[in-house]
């Protein structure tokens, strides 16, 4: 037996049941079963019974017999019901998916022992989809026995857990002739880990919980280990072989409009992440940087200085953002701060009209354009460059791989890339999935700037909030209501968006409100922003188009309507439109008077804090990483192992090791390291799903 042995070939398996393996769980070798963990493990060595059962999130093991079984019917849906009974109290099984099969398997009056986690629910214990072992055939066990995942399709055929154990129990016997150290001795040593062998028995059979504690951080310790030295040798070749346009030149257009134009002082971090671009640029390597800072922490102006920069060095800039609205308000912003230069700007969107694009087509090619805002528009083939030296993203998620590539391909030696995250994004997440960037952040806010009061509403309150509105417009104030929207159903939110503007006209008839949503052609949306942003209307109604970049500086208050149907980051953002002049603002959470768990959590993180950072990191335990990334990207941080909730300080420490040992070893030539080095030629390189990235 090998590793690439498949698995039709081991002992107990065939090739019917290989079939079936493949397509539920995709193992086709030795080496996939030898990954395919276990996702909890029974401590067979004590029974639990019902009396003294206390709420706890380990399985169980109890003793006693099954009296009766039935399947109840609610609605649609239908479910199997049984009662155990052990001398000492009666609790429910219950499966919520089950095949006649099972149901005829269930053994009635004998005693057996059943094992799995319990739910609690007002004192009253019930155990989901038990495993049940009748007495005779129960085997003594004194190990924790491991519990794989499985599926009713392979249940069905008898390819349950007792199958799964019995291969793993045989594959187990030849981990000495199939699995090979990948870490050198020294850093063995050094974090007393367990060998790499020892490290695939104790997560399959572990001799007892400390060693299981050990091979599991051991193989989340390898997965972040390799994977950060994908992205480290990744970066490292990057720098060595990729040509940058250097800028080498702080000139009169950069000093011109810092002196003269510059309408406030930078922030002490505007000013450092600057400078960290500033020597990135200089050097003949292009720049790949991550720009991180909260809603409101002022990116804008860092770009603009920085575009400014690159046409001292005698280059053009571009700015991308990810929809219209967002590019109209930069291109307005930025040519607004230039209009006392002699700076030309051109915005580019899809609604551009042919004439005028060919104008922009035109002075892109002749270089009398100098910076260029605009969407994804800009990347068209068409859009030909004369010399672009700078290319600034400001997304909501990342790039895709094609989007780059053309970005790149806009010039011979291709532009610097600014990469500026619309809202904080977690460290750990950072550090896995933006490893391949340098990253600046900028952790500072403007100072004068008031931290926007935060308050929860309920439907009884209203009364209360469209007077305190009415208060705010009175003195000079405008106000946000924005509508949630609930994608399974375009009519119902356009319902919702036309009952939500009713009702604010009816309670604010002296004033007027415009409204703005999605399905608004670009110039109409265009007239409803300049409307409100110009103070004509008071109220803005909308739905969350207004989420990215909107600055309208007047505007005090943000009501977000059914805000328990938005996710944290968009909450984050929504309230990021208000708070961004002298006054002080406010934002109001409506919600129903019915909230769930998470729902509960997300208003409340809200309501005690303005700290972007802060609220990722809660974002993402409630979401998980895949969601917060978008579901394109997230099969990047699919590790099998490794939380990127829970494991932060074992990436930290892998990331850190990583950098140590690529700068003291860079090419890991060194003998002790050749054994790295070989385990990542063999198993990642080429393989990995983030080799694709930039
Ligand atoms: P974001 O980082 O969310 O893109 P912006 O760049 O839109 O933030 O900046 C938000 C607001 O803060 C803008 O109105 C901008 O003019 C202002 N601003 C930016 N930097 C400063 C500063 N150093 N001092 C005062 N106001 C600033
Ligand atoms: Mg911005």
């Amino acid at each position: 037996m090998t590793l690439e042995t498949p698995i039709e070939f081991v002992k107990g398996i065939g090739s019917e049941r290989a079939k079936l393996i493949k397509n539920v769980f995709g193992i086709s070798t030795v080496e996939d079963f030898l990954n395919f963990y276990p996702i909890r493990y029974l401590d067979k060595s004590k029974i639990f019974t019902v009396a003294t059962l206390q709420e706890t999130t380990i399985d169980v093991q109890l003793k006693g017999k099954i009296t009766s079984i039935q399947e109840i019917q609610t609605g649609k849906t239908k479910r199997l019901s049984a009662k155990f009974n052990d001398h000492t109290g009666t609790m429910d099984l219950v499966w919520f998916q089950y095949s006649k099969w099972l149901k005829e398997q269930i053994p009635i009056n004998r005693e057996v022992y059943i094992f799995g986690k319990i739910n609690a629910f007002n004192h009253q214990f019930s155990m989901p989809h038990p495993e049940i072992e009748a007495e005779e055939s129960k085997e003594s066990e004194t190990r924790l026995k491991p519990i794989y995942p499985s599926s009713e399709k392979l249940t069905k055929r008898n390819l349950g857990q007792k199958f799964f154990q019995n291969i793993l129990k045989h594959i187990c016997k030849e981990i000495p002739t199939l699995v090979q150290e990948n870490l050198p001795d020294y850093m063995i040593r050094h974090y007393q880990f367990l060998s790499r062998q020892h490290t695939f028995l104790n997560i399959h059979f572990p001799k007892d919980p400390q060693h299981f504690e050990k091979a599991d951080y051991r193989l989340k310790f390898e997965e972040s280990f390799f994977f950060q030295l994908g992205f480290g040798l990744k970066k490292n070749h990057h720098k060595t072989k990729s040509p940058g346009n250097p800028f080498p030149i702080v000139g009169d257009h950069f000093t011109g409009f810092y002196e003269n134009n510059l309408p406030f002082d930078l922030t002490g971090a505007q000013k450092r992440v600057l400078k960290e671009i500033r020597m990135d640029m200089k050097k003949s390597i292009q720049m790949n940087r991550l720009l991180q800072g909260d809603v409101g922490s002022g990116k804008t102006m860092v770009a603009l200085l920085t575009m400014l920069i690159a046409m001292d060095n005698g280059f053009q800039s571009c700015l991308m953002a990810p929809t219209e609205i967002l590019a109209q308000q930069h291109y307005a912003g930025i040519k607004d701060l230039l209009k006392d230069t002699e700076i030309k700007v051109s915005l580019l969107t899809g609604s551009v009209k042919a004439s005028a694009r060919k104008i922009i087509h035109e002075e892109l090619e002749n270089g009398e354009l100098s910076i260029l805002i605009g969407t994804h528009a800009v990347l068209e083939d068409k859009v030909k460059f004369k010399n672009l030296g700078l290319a600034i993203i400001d997304e909501q998620h990342r790039f895709g791989v094609a989007q780059r590539a053309k970005l790149w391909a806009k010039n011979r030696i291709p532009p610097h890339i600014l990469v500026m995250t619309a809202t904080p994004i977690p460290r750990t997440l950072a550090m896995s999935f933006y490893s391949d960037l340098d990253v600046s952040v900028i952790d500072e806010m403007p100072v004068g700037r008031k931290p926007i009061i935060t308050a929860h509403r309920r439907e009884k309150d209203r009364a209360y909030v469209y007077n305190f509105c009415h208060e705010e417009i009175r003195k000079g104030r405008q106000i946000y209501f924005v509508y949630p929207l609930i994608e399974e159903s375009e009519t119902l939110d356009y319902k919702n968006l036309m009952e939500g503007l009713e009702s604010v006209m009816d309670n604010f008839s002296n004033y007027n409100v415009t409204m703005l949503h999605g399905k608004m052609k670009p110039d109409e949306k265009d007239a409803a922003m300049n409307h409100f942003a110009s103070g004509k209307s008071q109220i803005m109604v909308a739905t969350t188009v207004i989420e990215v970049g909107v600055n309208v500086p007047n505007a005090s208050v943000m009501v977000i309507e059914s805000s328990e149907r938005f996710g944290l980051s968009q909450l984050h953002q929504l309230r990021g439109r208000v708070g961004r002049g002298a006054e002080q603002s406010y934002c109001i959470l409506m919600t129903s008077d019915k909230l769930s768990k998470d729902s509960r959590t997300r208003i409340k993180t809200m309501v005690e804090t303005n700290d972007g950072f802060k609220i990722s990191e809660v974002d993402m335990q409630l979401r998980g990483p895949g969601d917060i990334l978008g579901t394109q990207q997230s099969g990047v941080v699919d590790f099998k192992k490794l939380d990127l909730v829970t494991d932060a300080h074992i990436i930290k420490l892998t990331k850190n090791l990583v950098e140590k040992l690529l700068e003291s070893d860079p090419l890991l030539q060194k003998p002790e390291n050749l054994i790295i080095k070989n385990y990542y030629l063999q198993n990642y390189k080429g393989k990995n799903k983030w080799s694709k990235i930039s």
